[in-house]
This record gives structure tokens, sequence and C-alpha cells, in this order.
């Protein structure tokens, strides 16, 4: 059963009951996002150490009576979420830092963070009595719910800008989902599944529309937190599109410490690529979020110029103690093999602005050596390929002759 206690809005701050509405504020509109609150007093009794500690659930479920579901879903058979924190090797010694760990969501089903939230979508849609689940993304929201819904047997209509990488649209058409490819950007694509839902009455897994995606997010935040042994980081860096994610990662160390599980909050460091950074900006001026008409940048899962979720991303961070920096795309291409060859762990774009943004601080002498730091990855490399190919790497190419090879290696290959 679910300890949901009520949601409230994010503007406004009144309360509602999951009966009053499915989606936002009805009061505020769309920039009335709701968060959902939980009984903490239940909650206690059902969510502890010892009883993490005895479970043997190795995916997101394990959270269940965090979560906004009634039941673990017996219609998704994928495994979701319980990905790895791995404890860097090379990256945090070549920046002076003696505790970065690296939370690998790469390793999700279809390949990012976004599996926890669309798990939670196909859930509360079944509940709720929906046959066809709706939704609008950069790529990866996208692929996400292609996938669990075909796990699930669930009809999906799925709205992505036609220029989104290939890696994303091949997966979606692997999974089977109704795919409009939308001759425009994801701001568009987004406004268009909405009012095409209601006309439908598809249920909605918009991101910053949909309360619950939150929800599914913060599983990687009560992940982090046991992976090292409910010792909280002191920091946390996150990239950032339409501020989803970093909600999401606030929300779960909140309801940690709001069960008295940890001792502090850990400070949320919000990554933005230079050519879209409309929460950067507002963290910095301490204005109203300024929408951008052309967002650019190659790590599309970030390019979010209308950021859906500003209201709560910026009180969030800025609860946290945090901040925000930009990096450029150069960086970020950077960061893909600075990652790849350091670590073993390959990046897509968004997810590489988060190691960009960690090197960037680490030289600008932002972070201390003993601070203990997790990056989140929240999309595998394999996603975007084509802008892996702009990694140099240590490429040479050669004849079908051991001769050409040979003197490669003497001449110091
Ligand atoms: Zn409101």
């Amino acid at each position: 059963m679910s300890f949901i206690d009520k949601l409230r809005c994010v503007k406004c701050g009144r309360d509602y009951t999951q009966a009053d509405t499915q989606y936002v504020c009805p009061i505020c509109g769309s920039e009335g996002i709701l968060e959902v609150l939980y009984d903490y007093d239940r909650v206690r009794g059902r969510f502890n150490h010892r009883i993490l500690r005895e479970s043997n659930e190795r995916s997101m479920w394990r959270y269940l009576p965090l979560l906004p579901i009634e039941h673990r879903p017996e219609s998704l058979t994928l495994q979701i979420g319980w990905t790895p924190l791995y404890e860097s090797r090379r990256i945090g010694n070549s920046l002076n830092l003696d505790r970065v760990w690296f939370k690998d969501d790469g390793r999700n089903p279809t390949a990012s963070l976004k599996d926890r939230a669309s798990a939670i979508a196909i859930v509360k849609a079944g509940e709720l009595g929906f046959k066809t689940i709706a939704v609008a993304s950069t790529g990866n929201a996208g692929s996400s719910l292609a996938g669990l819904a075909a796990n699930a047997g669930v009809a999906t209509y799925i709205f992505v800008p036609s220029s989104a990488p290939t890696g994303k649209i091949a997966q979606l058409r692997a999974f089977g989902g109704h795919v409009f490819l939308v001759d425009g950007n994801y701001d568009q694509a987004f406004d268009l599944c909405l009012s095409v839902s209601r006309r439908f009455g598809w249920y909605n897994r918009n991101t910053a529309y949909n309360p619950y995606m939150v929800e599914g997010k913060k599983t990687v935040a009560l992940e982090i937190a046991e992976q090292l042994s409910f010792q909280a980081p002191d920091t946390v860096i996150v990239p950032v599109g339409d501020g989803c994610i970093v909600s999401g990662v606030a929300k779960g160390f909140r309801d940690l410490a709001a069960l008295g599980i940890i001792d502090h909050m850990p400070r949320l460091i919000a990554v933005q690529a230079d050519g879209c950074a409309p929460i950067i900006q507002a963290l910095r001026t301490g204005l109203p979020v300024a929408c951008l008409d052309k967002p650019r940048s190659c790590a599309d899962s970030i390019v979010a110029g209308v950021p859906r979720n500003s209201l709560m991303a910026v009180r969030d961070i800025r609860l946290s103690g945090g901040m925000g920096i930009t990096v450029t795309d150069e960086e970020i291409i950077d960061a893909i093999g600075f990652l790849g060859s350091n670590e073993g762990i390959f990046a897509e774009p968004a997810a590489a602005a988060g190691i960009a943004a960690l090197r960037k601080l680490a030289v600008q002498g932002d972070l201390s050596r003993s601070e203990r730091i997790v990056v989140i990855i929240t999309g595998n490399g394999l996603k975007d390929v084509q802008n892996a190919m702009r990694v140099r790497g240590s490429v040479c190419t050669v004849a079908p002759s051991p001769d050409d090879v040979i003197a490669a290696v003497m001449q110091g290959f």
C-alpha cells in the first residue's frame, strides 16, 4: 500500500489528495507542479536499516514504502535500478580528490536513469485503469517508456524531436511504441504531447507534469545513500535539463533525512551546457528562469529551453546549499573520453557534462580534497555514437600488414 499523505503545489503551497488531481495544481496550471509527501511516521515502520539489510530485492522496488504505488508490479520483470556505484580509479587522483564515486545509471534496462520514472508511470497508469501512456522526450524518457511498456504489455505514444540521436530513435523502433518524430524541438513536442493526450485520454508521463516521475527518479539517491552505508555524500553533481532529476535526487535525500536515516543533505551541483543554461542563469542572478527559443548543445538530453521543473529545481539546489555550473560542448566531448579512458565507463554527452563539471570545479579549487563527491552518469554512451565519435581517442588507420602495425608501435603508438 502507498503511504502518500498529500500532494503539495510547489507554486502556491496548496495541498491536494491523489483523488483531487492527476497532474498539476488546478489553480496554478502548468507551473503548479505537485510534490508528493508521505506519512513518514507510518513509513518508518516499513523502511529502516534492518529491513533493507534483509531485503533480497535488487531493484528500485526495494524502496516500495517510499514509492507512490500500491504494490510491487508483477507486470514489469526488467531489473530497474540498483545500478552500480563505482569508486573512482583514476579521475579522483588526477584531480587531487580523494573520494569520488560514479553512479552508473546507464546500466538500467534502456540505458538511462529515466527508467526509474517510466517504471512508476507504467505502474501508476495500471492502478488508474489507463491502457495507453504518452510521453514527450528529448529521447531517453521516450525510449525508456517504450522499452518498459513493451515488457509490461502496455501501448505507448512517444513524441521526440526528429533531431534526436540515432541511438535513441533506434531504441524506439526496436521497442515498438507508436513514435511521432516531431519536426520541432523538445519544448514543442512537450506541448503537442499534452494536448493530444487530453484529446484521447492517454495517461501522460511528461516530466514536471506528472507528479510521480520525481518519485521514481529519487530512487537513485536512495541507492547512493544505501551504497555508501547511509553516510550521505557531501556533494552530488547532476546534469540538468528540465530539472526533474536534480529534484528527484533532492527528494530522495530529503525523504531519508525525514526518516532520520541520514544526518545531512548533500549539496547539489547542477550542470547545464553553455548553449542551454536557463536554470544556472536563474541560480546566478536570482531572477526568474528566462526561457530560450533556440537552445543548443551536443548534450541533447539536457537541451530544454523551457525547463518545466525550474521552480522546484532552483528551490532544491538553493536549499541544499548548492550551485550551478555550465560547461561547453568541447568540454563535454572531452569528458566522454576522460571518463571512458580513465574509468571504463561510457557516458552519453549529457552524462559526461557532469564529469566536465567535476573537472572544472576541481581545477577552479571549488572542491576540497576530502569531500565525498558522487557524479551521476545519467545515460550510456551508445545512445549517441555520433557525438562519441568526436572523441579523439587513440586511433591509427593501417593497411592489413604487420609491417605497418609494427612501424606504428615502434614509433610510439
Ligand atoms: Zn498551486
